[in-house]
């Protein structure tokens, strides 16, 4: 960004790549803010493989967040989650249940491609962490679905998706107690499609009527917003445009 001075990007950029940057992460106003300056984030050892940042997208005020591992190939090249042959599956899950892509929020535990897309490490999760906090705060949705292992034992440590996927759980943030549906990681789907994909759908049927119930608990402690059918609470534009 041009208003970053020795902003490194990715792989091939003439910047300076300096490491552990930045050490602090502010409060940001809006998720552009937000997301201008993880564009330059070199605090763990992804950035030195990666094509560029890969933030979250989708409506900036969404009811329902969608949290999943990392970037694959397909993201790092493109700058998006989930767009390669898992997000095609993803999209046509989330099509199925009535969501489009631009009224939910899609952002990964880690932004930057693993190498080989191996399992981001511990290191590098907390690493990343207050960035996904952010995003956390700043969208305030009314549900949270994890996809995958890594993205539910970021909020639930000692939970196991083959365990609890498809049964709501709960977890604390910004001030409230907020729903939380574990599921399979896409790409997990189709290195088994015949056994998990079933059960993917069971589970992902389970995010309409989770949500109905989330906004009925708001609207009764008078925190809802009395939006109409819409599941995005205020505009469903772009998280970069935000
Ligand atoms: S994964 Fe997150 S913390 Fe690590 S370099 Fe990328 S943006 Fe920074």
């Amino acid at each position: 960004m041009a208003d970053i001075p020795d902003c490194w990007r990715g792989k091939g950029d003439q910047a300076p790549f300096v490491p552990g940057r930045p050490e602090r992460i502010p409060r940001a106003a809006s998720l552009g803010a937000l997301f201008r300056s993880m564009a330059c984030c070199t605090r763990c050892e992804l950035a030195t493989g990666r094509t560029q940042v890969v933030a979250g997208v989708g409506a900036p005020h969404a009811r329902v967040m969608f949290i999943g591992e990392a970037p694959g190939a397909e993201e790092d090249r493109r700058g998006e989650p989930f767009v390669g042959a898992a997000g095609r599956l993803f999209n046509r899950l989330l099509k199925e249940n009535g969501f489009s892509r631009d009224e939910v929020f899609i952002t990964n535990v880690v932004a930057c491609r693993p190498p080989g897309n191996r399992t981001p490490r511990a290191r590098e999760v907390r690493a990343h962490s207050p960035w996904l906090e952010e995003q956390l705060r700043l969208v305030d949705p009314d549900v949270l679905v994890t996809l995958g292992r890594i993205a539910l034992t970021y909020f639930l440590p000692r939970a196991k998706v083959t365990e609890v996927r498809g049964r709501p759980q709960e977890v604390e943030r910004n001030g409230r107690v907020i729903p939380l549906l574990p599921l399979l990681h896409p790409a997990a789907i189709l290195r088994n499609r015949e056994e998990l994909l079933p059960r993917m759908e069971t589970d992902f049927a389970r995010l309409r009527p989770l949500l109905a119930a989330a906004r009925s608990t708001l609207r009764a402690s008078g925190a809802g917003s009395g939006a109409g059918p819409s599941i995005a609470r205020r505009g469903s534009r772009r998280a970069h445009d935000a």
